[in-house]
């Protein structure tokens, strides 16, 4: 049991360390608890274009307010409900808080585009769109374009001509796709070609090491030009210095995100670091 790895295992811990097994199980029993007592909650991190200086965006990340166990993050609790229906609930969740938050914010004169994370099982369910298309509804004041999906583990896609299908659907109802961490999935450049994403993400992977490693500088610089020639937006994840903004500029990215320009933060800390980076010398000036 202590050996057993895969997507089904929560907080698997040796036995032969005393420590408590989380199944997969309990995982389910102990979020839906957390869904009925709200202490799911979104941060978001906002989305820059480095040259003008412009808001783009900001991108809504779930974290876990453990009663006990202080802020989970969702790497450590999300793989282990994929694919079970408890994470659709979720996914739920997180878009109608980010509708929620636009109303929110819009009270006090901020108006901010909001990209949620949609995981491959949640894109594929067949009633995917008509979901989005009632939570739209719910909300009447809210331009759909407003709302960009990020499409992550896209190599778990398996029926690329569906997903392409209900995309177009979710379109026409005005939502924008992003394909999440691209590069780091077998066949990115078939997602590429094949599903109508307005915009790629560059792995943070790739843009961490991209001024140290000559490979990641020309994966870096492959994928802005990919870009360009399909006609899709870019912008690089994980841009962590300055440094990292001047190269991606030189390479035709304009767009970024990353702890160098904000960490992720409470929503109502958000309209304060607008004014701050509104009133402030602008990231990069080159
Ligand atoms: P992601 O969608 O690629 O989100 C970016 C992750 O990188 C976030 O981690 C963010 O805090 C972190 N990050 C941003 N800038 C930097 C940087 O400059 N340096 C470094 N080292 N990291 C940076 P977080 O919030 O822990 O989320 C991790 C992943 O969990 C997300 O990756 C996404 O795949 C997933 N996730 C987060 N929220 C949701 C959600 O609501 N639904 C689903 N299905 N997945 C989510
Ligand atoms: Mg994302
Ligand atoms: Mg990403
Ligand atoms: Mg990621």
């Amino acid at each position: 049991i202590a050996k057993q790895t895969g997507k089904n295992n929560y907080h698997l811990f040796d036995i032969a360390q005393g420590t408590a097994i989380y199944t997969q199980r309990k995982c389910i029993d102990d979020i839906k608890t957390a869904l009925n007592e709200n202490e799911f909650v979104l941060h978001y991190q906002p989305k820059v274009n480095m040259r003008s200086g412009e808001i783009i965006g900001a991108e809504a990340l779930i974290r876990w307010e453990h009663p006990t166990k202080g802020r989970i993050p969702p790497l450590d609790f999300l793989p282990a409900i994929e694919g079970h229906v408890i994470s659709l609930d979720i996914g739920e969740w997180v878009i109608e808080s980010a509708l929620k938050q636009i109303l929110e914010w819009r009270k006090v004169g901020v108006n901010l585009s909001v990209s949620v994370n949609i995981s491959a099982y949640q894109l594929q369910q067949n009633n995917f769109s008509d979901c989005l298309a009632a939570l739209l509804a719910a909300y009447p004041d809210i331009d759909p374009s407003c709302l960009e999906l990020e499409i992550l583990e896209t190599s778990a896609l398996q029926d690329t001509a569906q997903v392409s299908q209900t995309m177009k659907t979710c379109q026409d109802l005005g939502v924008n796709f992003a394909l999440d961490d691209f590069g780091t999935g077998y066949s990115s450049l078939t997602y590429l070609k094949q599903l109508p994403a307005h915009m790629i993400k560059i792995d943070q992977s790739f843009v961490r090491d991209m001024l140290e490693d000559k490979d990641d500088l020309a994966i870096v610089s492959g994928v802005v030009g990919l870009a360009k020639t399909f006609q899709r937006e870019v912008i690089a994840e994980g841009v962590e210095t300055p440094e990292h903004g001047l190269a991606l500029l030189e390479l035709g990215c304009e767009l970024a995100q990353g702890y160098g320009i904000a960490r992720p933060m409470e929503a109502n800390d958000i309209p304060k670091w607008i004014v701050n980076w509104k009133s402030s010398e602008k990231w990069l000036k080159p």
